[in-house]
């Protein structure tokens, strides 16, 4: 099949780009690893490309799509999360966008779950003690303990797909669940995961029972021992219940002093400098952060301080990076492999040319 469509990746996504190649498609790439200034995006986008293959990175808004005017038919996000897509823009001027949601699910929620255990059991700091040889003595309480996971209650903010996914994961630790979303219940999932709890109870492969349920905001903050975070960011206007700052100085305070904060989702949606106080001043007992206001996390932000080094840790956008998930070419399962097949199915006009039908367009509302 020979296709002479153009397009152009804001930043190299590995082999997937070879199946646009072998489909006859021009693929330039920018070469550096770093993201390319907007102007660059601007004037590919202007000089007539079909095509635009972006990350979180990149800003994309009504000044790339007037450059794209009549050309620019497609962009495609290599992410599940799109707040730096003006969606608004996009549909004004009739181009469908593309996400990769699903196949970074279980990766995003294995890492949440991980960076909790990191945080709670210290990982870091008793790493650090061995490394650092300042393992002196074995003793039954000092230099420092850790918090079991096990047996403890979560809260999850956000029951969509890597929420329930994080769920599930969690059910296997014996742990109790609360969950909260204003706009997405999934009672069946969640009726579901009661039932195997029981029958891990019953089957004595738990030895306490557990339980999950749907609960308001404030009892999911004030029973957690954790509180892991799944929304998308939403701002003040594009949301009914906009998650910008969801988690600041008021709802930090909702916490209980014993309890650790997980975020996977945006950092916008933490306050940072609320969240920097809560862990000095002691109203939460640690945080677990893979995402933040400003990416990458600059030198100055208050979250370094070493006061707070041993509960605050903190990973660099890193909760969908594993090697399957972030570059096989398979749709089904790589990020890179569903972005290149969004972006094909616009552009080879799949599902008979009808937008509506692409499973990885998000903006269907604007066809
Ligand atoms: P999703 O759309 O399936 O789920 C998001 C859920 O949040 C929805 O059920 C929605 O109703 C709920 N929600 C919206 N507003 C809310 C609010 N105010 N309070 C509580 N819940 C609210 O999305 P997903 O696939 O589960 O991904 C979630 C987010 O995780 C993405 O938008 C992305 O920003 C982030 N993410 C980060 C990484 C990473 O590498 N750190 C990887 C993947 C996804």
């Amino acid at each position: 099949m020979t296709n002479n469509f153009r397009v152009f990746a804001t930043c190299d996504i590995g082999p997937a780009l070879d199946v646009l190649r072998q489909r006859g498609y021009q693929v330039e790439v920018y070469p550096q690893p770093t993201p390319p200034p907007k102007t660059v995006i601007i004037d590919k986008v202007r000089s007539g490309i079909d095509g635009l293959i972006t990350t979180l990175r990149d800003q994309i808004d009504a000044e790339i799509f007037e450059a794209g005017k009549d050309t620019l038919k497609v962009v495609s996000q290599f992410a599940v999360g799109f707040d730096n897509i003006n969606r608004a823009d996009a549909n004004r001027y009739k181009v469908p966008f593309t996400n990769t949601a699903d196949v970074l699910t279980e990766a995003t929620a294995e890492f949440a779950f991980l960076m909790l255990g990191s945080v709670a059991r210290k990982l870091w700091t008793s790493e650090h003690l061995t490394r650092d040889n300042q393992w002196s003595y074995w003793h039954p309480y000092l230099p420092f303990l850790g918090d079991e996971i096990t047996g403890k209650t979560l809260a999850i903010i956000g029951t969509g797909r890597i929420g329930l996914a994080t769920i599930k994961k969690c059910a296997g630790f014996d742990m109790n669940v609360l969950c909260y979303d204003p706009a997405y219940q999934n009672h069946e999932y969640v009726k579901a995961i009661q039932e195997t709890m029981d029958l891990r109870h019953a089957r004595g492969i738990q030895k306490d029972k557990t339980s999950i349920r749907y609960v308001s905001f404030e009892e999911a903050l004030g029973q957690a021992d954790f509180v892991s975070v799944h929304v998308p960011l939403l701002r003040e206007g594009e949301s009914e219940t906009p998650t910008y700052h969801l988690f600041n100085e008021r709802t930090l305070r909702m916490m209980k002093p014993t309890a650790f904060l997980v975020n996977t989702s945006r950092g916008p949606v933490v306050d940072e400098n609320a969240l920097a106080k809560a862990l000095k001043e002691n109203w939460i007992a640690g945080a677990g952060l893979d995402v933040y206001e400003n990416e990458p996390l600059p030198a100055e932000s208050p979250l370094r301080d070493s006061a707070i080094e041993d509960r605050c840790r903190l990973f660099p956008h890193f909760a969908s990076a594993a090697r399957i998930t972030r570059l096989s070419t398979d749709p089904n399962k790589g990020m890179a492999g569903r972005c290149v097949q969004g972006l094909m199915d616009v552009l080879e006009r799949n599902y008979g040319g009808d937008i509506k039908k692409m499973p990885y367009v998000v903006n269907k509302e604007a066809f």
